[in-house]
């Protein structure tokens, strides 16, 4: 690991099957209820009849370089940590929703209940421990790997020098550091 850690996720569509074993582990790893998700698939068709093929795209916050969420906060309850964290202090949160409404990949939970927001902090309390995200271990196709993209020898940096990567709603330009592989193929599918 380098001196100055940068978690993030490279995620390679062409290996996910969309068994949803990420979104129900995270769930019950995060105590979430069933209506809420740190982590879901989207499926999209690609392509047109008969060369159809169903892109299934892995989600998750990206917790990008500019954070427009954490900026939007009036009370300075969510943040960026050191290791590149975005983060939200539930003791803080005052359950505005400002930060829902500002990520623009919908990566925030409005947990009414309990008058807070929720999200993915990429499973910190389990990286504390030396574990992986619960996501990356339950992969059933191992679609999904996490490490510091600041280690030029970490799994995710070599994936990202030997692949084309793209990012979702990069004309956003908060420069995520979740990456995904593998989308090439289907560019032209079907063409
Ligand atoms: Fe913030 Fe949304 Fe980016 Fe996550 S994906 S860091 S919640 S703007
Ligand atoms: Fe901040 Fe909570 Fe409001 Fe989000 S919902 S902007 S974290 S106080």
């Amino acid at each position: 690991m380098s001196e100055n850690i940068k978690w993030g996720m490279v995620i390679d569509v062409s290996k996910c099957i969309a068994c949803h074993a990420c979104t129900a582990s995270c769930r019950i790893e995060n105590k979430l209820s069933t209506d809420q998700n740190r982590s879901w698939v989207i499926e999209t068709e690609v392509g047109a009849y008969p060369n159809v093929h169903v892109l299934k795209v892995a989600q998750l916050c990206n917790h990008c370089e500019k954070t427009p969420c954490v900026e939007a906060c009036p009370v300075a309850a969510t943040g960026k940590n050191e290791e590149g964290i975005v983060f939200v202090d539930k003791e803080k949160c005052i359950g505005c929703y400002a930060c829902v409404e500002a990520c623009p990949y919908g990566a925030r939970i409005k947990d009414q209940e309990a008058k807070k927001v929720d999200k993915c902090d990429f499973c910190a309390h389990r990286l504390e421990n030396g574990l992986l995200p619960v996501c990356i271990s339950t992969c059933t196709t191992q679609a999904r790997y996490f490490g510091d993209l600041n280690d030029p020898n970490s799994l995710v940096s070599k994936l990202l020098k030997e692949n084309k990567y793209e990012v979702l709603l990069p004309e956003k330009e908060l420069e995520p550091n979740v990456y995904y592989i593998g989308i090439e193929e289907y560019k032209n599918f079907g063409k």
